[in-house]
């Protein structure tokens, strides 16, 4: 009999990759852009899990909860966790901006500021959450009108009693067939980072970041610096585990979301490694992950920190301690509105720039070298929604020891 080869763990092949990907990047150069499909069909692969995964594995959830006091208590404390430390990132957004002032010296003329613009209103937000015709949320892969009617349905089920079991076991094998549909695609994954790190890496060469470097590193330091304080705070102060256990734990999910720049489609994979290398139990990755990854991110949410600074720095206009705290409330509500794909970041930073009166030529000037900021803004909005997971799971004695 063969004997069994010693396999290699999946996140040394995925870094491999990654680090192979940005050597051929900046080896070759343009030359390098044939291999852009691979990566094409990486993300378009993520993107075909999340909508039946997400479905499913919240009605299972929903279900197992049984009791809808738990649902509301986890749904409270989940939400209270997210806003909590969405704040908590533009305030250490702000303070990188003023430690490392990215946009002293840039000196723009500025085109006098903009009139401020309201934020969207709470009312139509809140309207939009529910689905008019639930099969077309899917279709449009609306997530909070998808996880919306997965909470009713799963509720229903239960309410419903013996007739609504077969449903149930129905979509439990759903979910569980989606499982591996998830572990088969992220076989694929260290060929899927080599394409897209490779590309952006052969697109925005070094050089052309230098003149940007400073807020690069600062939006870099600051999610790095949020990271370390806040999630290893977090996880050691209420899991008693080893902040290194839980960034172990999540490692594919970061680095994934930093190459695809995308939450949502790294959402799959954020769930498997919350159950299987953190013990997070189904339950709650299943309730928690779906919806952190459309609401909750804080790096996003940093980066519109350090970015409105370095605009008012690069034009020359003073903020007030009043204007600062206006783009605290801003960038939260601008970091739930965005959606969880790349480049959604920048869109909504117009928002919170038109709403402190800074000049719109400032997010233009930064669009050049969003995809970089969007890596790391991304890879920090998953690590949160997973370390908010693992805290609710501890709470609701739902993490594995
Ligand atoms: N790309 C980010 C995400 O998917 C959103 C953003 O652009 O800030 O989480």
């Amino acid at each position: 009999m063969a004997q069994e080869r010693k396999k290699i763990p999946l996140i040394w092949k995925i870094t491999a990759g990654f680090l192979l990907g940005v050597a051929a990047g900046a080896l070759f150069g343009p030359k390098i852009t044939w291999v852009e499909p691979v990566g094409k069909i990486f993300i378009t692969l993520l993107q075909m899990l999340i909508v039946p995964l997400v479905f499913s594995s919240l009605v299972v959830g929903v279900a197992s909860l049984g009791d809808p006091k738990a649902l509301g208590r986890i749904g409270i404390k989940t939400i209270a966790l997210y806003l909590v430390t969405t704040a908590v990132a533009i305030v250490i957004g702000l303070a990188m901006g003023h430690l490392l002032q990215p946009g002293a010296g840039m000196a723009i003329e500025g085109i006098a500021a903009t009139e401020g613009k309201a934020p969207p209103a709470l009312a139509e937000v809140l309207i939009g959450m529910f689905p008019r015709n639930p099969i077309d949320a899917m279709a449009k892969g609306q997530m909070l009108q998808i996880i919306v009617f997965a909470l009713f349905f799963g509720i229903a089920a239960i309410l419903a009693g013996e007739r609504g079991k077969p449903v149930l076991a129905l979509v439990d094998s759903i979910a569980e067939t989606m499982y591996k549909v998830t572990a088969l695609v992220m076989s694929f994954a260290p060929y899927g980072v080599f394409a897209l790190i490779a590309v952006t890496v052969s697109k925005y060469g070094l050089s052309v970041m230098a003149p940007f470097a400073k807020i690069i590193g600062a939006v870099f330091i600051g999610c790095t610096l949020h990271a370390l304080l806040i999630y290893s705070g977090l996880v050691s102060l209420m899991t008693k585990k080893s902040p290194l256990w839980f960034f172990r734990g999540i490692q594919e999910a970061t680095l994934t979301a930093f190459v695809t720049r995308s939450s949502s489609a790294t959402l799959p994979i954020t769930m498997r490694c919350a159950q299987e290398n953190l013990g997070v139990s189904e339950k709650i990755t299943s309730f928690v992950l779906p919806l952190g990854a459309t609401i909750n991110m804080d790096g996003t949410a940093l980066y519109q920190g350090v970015c409105a600074l370095f605009i008012a720095q690069a034009f020359g206009i003073d903020l007030s301690l009043g204007a600062q705290a206006g783009i605290i409330v801003t960038a939260t509500l601008a970091s739930i509105g965005t959606a969880g794909v790349p480049g959604a970041g920048l869109i909504m930073l117009t928002l919170v720039v038109t709403q402190a009166g800074l000049p719109m030529e400032g997010v233009a000037l930064l669009a050049g070298i969003d995809a970089v900021l969007d890596m790391a803004r991304t890879a920090i909005n998953v690590t949160g929604d997973a370390c908010v997971a693992t805290v609710v799971a501890r709470t609701e004695g739902e993490l594995e020891a």
